[in-house]
């Protein structure tokens, strides 16, 4: 008989890590199923402020890493294998993967969010040539090179300031005249002499053949459109973007209920499909972060329990 896990949890980011750990801790038979890398976005971030308890200096893949052993520890197992379908309905739920098919009473599902791209012609094929969503893996790439960064939330600031350990100098495009990101983060930006700004600008075309050469922004106020291009000396620059995320769900349309993709739950992670919970970026709420997708993934996997022994 194939064997029937009590809980899956799709997605080893900090909400699914903290699921495995609640529920292997449970002695839930627990099975995280990863697509490729354990973390999901916290990876590519390179410092951890505001995660309370975090050690000075905490990056994103120190933080996941000792997240992993602490499930591992409690006993939950995991595979990689990149899910292509689920059946939700029903007392066993199927989840299948390109490696395998999975079976479980209850399902987590933390499959997160992914970096929103600007969306203008010559990003895609530029990406990993001069643009990119992770100044952590690409950053030192730019060393006394020209970066500019577009966005104004918090990740947008945070990445910038990061940058200038790097670059020698960082200017953040940002479509309106005001940032989005904390007050305390903006103010760090602002006292950077590496950090320079852009404002209400947008980017509408990257170019180059190979690598990024040039980019055509535009004024949105005054519709004035300037190509900038790489320092004759460079020959190259960097374009980090950092505009948002999407959440990854497009697997459970129609099976699940969301809003703008967003799956919906209620305060106990549980979706409209009985046995069926979301924790983390995937999950519609008002304040994506480490802290909160932890405390969604200990809320779900305590849920998923408590659905199993009833
Ligand atoms: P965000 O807060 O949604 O900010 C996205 C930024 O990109 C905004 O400034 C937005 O402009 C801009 N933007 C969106 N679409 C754009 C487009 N097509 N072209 C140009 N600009 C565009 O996203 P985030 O900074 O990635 O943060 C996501 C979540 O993680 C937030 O809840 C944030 O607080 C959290 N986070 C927290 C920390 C921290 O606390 N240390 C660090 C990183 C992220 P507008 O401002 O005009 O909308």
């Amino acid at each position: 008989m194939e064997r029937i896990y009590d809980l899956i949890i799709i997605g080893a980011g900090p909400a699914g890590l903290s699921a495995g750990i609640y529920a292997g801790r449970s002695k839930l038979d627990t099975l995280i199923v990863e697509k490729e890398k354990d973390g999901g976005q916290i990876v590519i971030t390179s410092e951890i402020e505001n995660y309370p308890g975090s050690i000075e200096g905490e990056t994103g893949p120190s933080l996941i890493e000792r997240m992993v052993h602490q499930a591992e520890h409690f006993g939950t197992a995991k595979v990689y294998d990149t899910i292509v379908n689920v059946e939700l309905e029903g007392e066993v739920k199927k989840i299948t993967g390109k490696r395998g098919e999975y079976l479980a009473k209850t399902v987590i599902l933390a499959t997160g969010a992914f970096p929103r791209p600007i969306g203008c012609p010559g990003e895609k094929k530029l990406v990993g040539k001069g643009v990119s969503y992770c100044a952590t893996c690409d950053g030192a790439l730019f060393e006394d090179m020209e970066i500019y960064v577009i966005g104004g939330g918090d990740a947008a600031v945070e990445e910038a300031l990061y940058l200038t350990r790097f670059a020698r100098k960082v200017t953040i495009i940002h479509r309106r005249d005001e940032l989005r990101a904390a007050k305390s983060i903006q103010e760090k930006a602002f006292a950077n002499p590496k950090i320079a700004f852009l404002w209400d600008t947008v980017i509408t075309e990257l170019k180059g053949d190979g690598l990024l050469e040039s980019m055509v922004v535009k004024h949105v106020k005054s519709g004035e459109e300037t190509e900038i291009f790489a320092p004759e000396e460079d020959g190259a620059f960097g374009v980090f973007v950092f505009v948002g995320f999407v959440p990854l769900s497009s697997l459970f349309e129609n099976k699940v209920k969301m809003d703008s993709g967003y799956i919906l739950t209620d305060d106990e992670m549980k979706t409209n499909i009985l046995g069926v919970f979301a924790a983390g970026d995937v999950r519609k709420k008002s304040l994506r972060q480490v802290v909160t997708a932890v405390s969604d993934g200990a809320i779900a996997a305590t849920q998923a329990e408590k659905y199993i022994t009833q």
